[in-house]
């Protein structure tokens, strides 16, 4: 069985400020049956995961290098992430894949990279609004999953990510027939390729989760839990989601 996870992206937002959310946060769910992670800027790593020790929430790190060092100039390695603190990594985000040309090569090289340091790599795969309308969902999410997810793999160092690029900040969801199709594939997928293991990756799904869907999108088949950018800003707005996936 997947454990079940809410994860936040804070993506390129948070200040020290942001850290009182952190505060209120993990006051408002000092034992959920879930796990938590938050992944906020790099600048706020080791603060972040500084605050949560001794709470239920976990630090990420938002992507890496595939290297452990060198000269990568503005880069950071999962072994620094690491050190700051951090359990997770995203790898593969669609922003990373669009505005970083980011391949599916590059992602299982980083991945490999967040298994070498010790930590789980939180693998994003999802197809843009004209994949969809091309009928091309399956294939485009099982060439990812085929190119990103290396060899290895399994419910302690992985967990998916399903996030329709056309969901993700815009407001719009997949419907949870949509949603099922595709996570039922991703599950199929994985235990035909990595057998048992392939049960125990927790797959999420990512776009537009908030506090008012999340219900509906927990009780669908195959999703273990969420990976949430906006709404994961705002300790009230996380923590209604972290409450639906403890209720789900
Ligand atoms: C994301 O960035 O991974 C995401 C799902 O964003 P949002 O929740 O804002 O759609």
């Amino acid at each position: 069985m997947a454990r079940k996870l809410a994860a936040g992206n804070w993506k390129m937002n948070g200040t020290n400020a942001s850290l009182a959310e952190i505060t209120a946060l993990a006051k408002a769910h000092p034992d959920p049956n879930c796990d938590v992670l938050i992944c906020p800027p790099a600048t706020l790593l080791s603060r972040l995961a500084e605050k949560t020790t001794g709470t239920a929430i976990k630090t990420g790190g938002q992507d890496c290098h595939a290297a452990s060092s060198g000269a990568h100039t503005g880069d950071i390695s999962a072994e620094m992430i690491a050190d700051a603190g951090g359990s997770h990594i995203i790898v593969g985000h669609s922003e990373r894949r669009a505005d970083h040309g980011e391949t599916d090569a590059d992602i299982a090289a980083k991945t490999r990279a967040v298994w070498n340091a010790g930590l789980v790599a939180v693998i994003c795969v999802g197809e843009t609004l004209a994949e969809r309308e091309a009928g091309q969902t399956i294939d485009i999410v099982a060439g990812q999953l085929a190119g990103s997810v290396p060899n290895g793999a399994n419910g302690d160092n992985t967990v998916i990510a399903y996030e329709p690029v056309w969901a993700i900040g815009t407001g719009k969801v997949p419907t949870l027939d949509e949603i099922a199709a595709v996570h039922a594939d991703i599950r199929d997928r994985l235990t035909t390729r990595f057998g048992d293991a392939g049960n125990d990756m927790p797959i999420l799904y990512g776009g537009s989760v908030k506090p008012s869907n999340a219900d509906d999108i927990f009780r669908v088949a195959d999703v273990d839990g969420a990976l949430v950018g906006g709404a994961s800003l705002k300790a009230e707005d996380f923590g209604g989601i972290i409450a639906a996936l403890e209720r789900a």
